[in-house]
């Protein structure tokens, strides 16, 4: 008997996947960067590449290097001295992180609250694991805000505390949020904290988009809140970090008490992450500091944040201005398509936002994500008004994806 409902249903993004599409359509859905990571720090994968050791299994935990400059750039960050044996879990890429905490802690039915919309990962990752997701909305900004950004989604305190009960286990923070771009506020993350803290909860944050942070707003931690570090493991990418999500490294910080197991649950999933290049990401971090690539790094997706926003102020359509990651939801409720438009069968049975976003991408060239599968089946009439745009692109490309867009007019 086959997992029930969405679990196994096609993922969003083998549907709008750059090999399903036209080959000349400009690539703004799946959020992965069209350049490569730094020179230096592909340098350091090619040393690794020609040197023994690093072409072999490492440690589960992870190599010892990239744990020792793990431990160097956040735990400042976390106000602790972390422990390399304990505390630190490299894992393969953040999705394996999370899905070897749900592995090691959920069992049959216990709830996992997450705010919704979620990254899809999250939905199947919590019910292959035997856990029943439970959805807290993240309310849109007011239809009459002219000009909203991403933090006027917001969260209502009374309906989180409603969706405790006691079989929940934990709660899944997101920020920067995927696919809102909303950067949790200190207050927002106390009242979390607050939460989990009365009813016993576990927190998973997934911080991913950490150093993706705009208009001088400020990445809090929700580790580092009063009691919070003993029931928190928070989520890392090197993927987004060096612009390389096919790498597959990622990284779990926080205590033992949920390190310890995770890394059980790790070590019989894949064992390992890949070698070489957790010596690549390790001597990215340990760089970063001094070349200040995190600072222009910002600045370069702020430029790019407002090519992509700038094409749909001269549309007059509407969007949230993201604080962080590298995403912008569009209303494409005004965008028509004939009835009978040729839509593959992955689209066909699909919402309004599949089908618009298939057309948009094959008449206009330009490809998204259907916002509808950020929900769950039960609430995804809510995300079929939008269409996520990722602006991780290289600038030329965004003001070409921004001169097509003009044609949506
Ligand atoms: N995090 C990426 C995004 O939201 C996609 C990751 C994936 O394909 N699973 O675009």
């Amino acid at each position: 008997r086959l997992k029930e409902g969405r679990a196994l249903a096609q993922d969003v993004w083998s549907i709008f996947n750059a090999a399903n599409l036209p080959p000349d359509c400009l690539n703004l859905g799946q959020g992965y960067m069209n350049f490569p990571p730094p020179e230096w720090v592909r340098e350091a994968a090619n040393e690794a590449l020609h040197d023994v050791a690093p072409n072999h299994y490492s440690h589960p935990r992870g190599r010892i290097r990239l744990r020792n400059a793990i431990k160097e750039f956040y735990g400042p960050q976390l106000k602790r001295d972390l422990d390399v044996e304990s505390e630190i879990l490299v894992t393969s890429g953040a999705n394996e992180g999370q899905y070897s905490v749900f592995t090691a802690f959920l069992e049959q039915g216990d709830e996992v609250i997450m705010f919704e919309p979620f990254f899809d990962q999250y939905l199947p990752s919590v019910t292959f694991n035997g856990g029943k997701p439970v959805y807290v909305p993240l309310h849109p900004p007011s239809p009459d805000n002219a000009k909203p950004t991403s933090g006027d989604w917001t969260l209502d305190v009374e309906q989180l505390r409603r969706a405790v009960t006691c079989r929940t286990k934990m709660i899944i923070v997101n920020t920067p949020h995927n696919p809102v771009g909303k950067v949790f506020t200190r207050q927002e993350l106390e009242v979390i904290a607050s939460i989990a803290e009365e009813f016993n909860l576990l927190v998973m944050s997934d911080e991913v988009y950490d150093y993706l942070v705009f208009d001088g707003k400020e990445h809090i931690r929700i580790a580092t809140l009063p009691g919070m570090w003993d029931r928190t493991v928070t989520v890392c990418s090197a993927g987004k970090l060096f612009a390389a999500t096919g790498w597959r490294v990622g990284w779990l910080i926080g205590p033992p008490s949920i390190i310890q197991p995770t890394l059980a649950a790790s070590t019989r999933i894949v064992f390992c992450t890949n070698s070489p290049l957790q010596e690549a990401v390790a001597s990215g971090l340990e760089q970063a500091a001094e070349r200040k690539y995190f600072e222009t790094q910002r600045a370069e997706y702020a430029e790019r944040r407002r090519v992509l926003t700038d094409a749909f102020d001269r549309l007059g359509m509407k969007y949230a201005m993201p604080e962080g990651t590298y995403f912008v939801l569009l209303d494409i409720s005004s965008v028509q398509f004939p009835d009978d438009y040729p839509f593959p069968p992955s689209v066909q049975g699909r919402g309004r936002d599949f089908k618009a976003c298939w057309f948009i991408a094959v008449e206009i060239g330009v490809s998204s994500i259907p916002v509808s599968e950020f929900y769950c089946e039960e609430h995804a009439n809510i995300g079929e008004a939008c269409a996520r745009f990722s602006f991780c692109k290289d600038l030329g490309t965004l003001k070409q994806a921004a001169d097509r867009l003009q044609g949506l007019k």
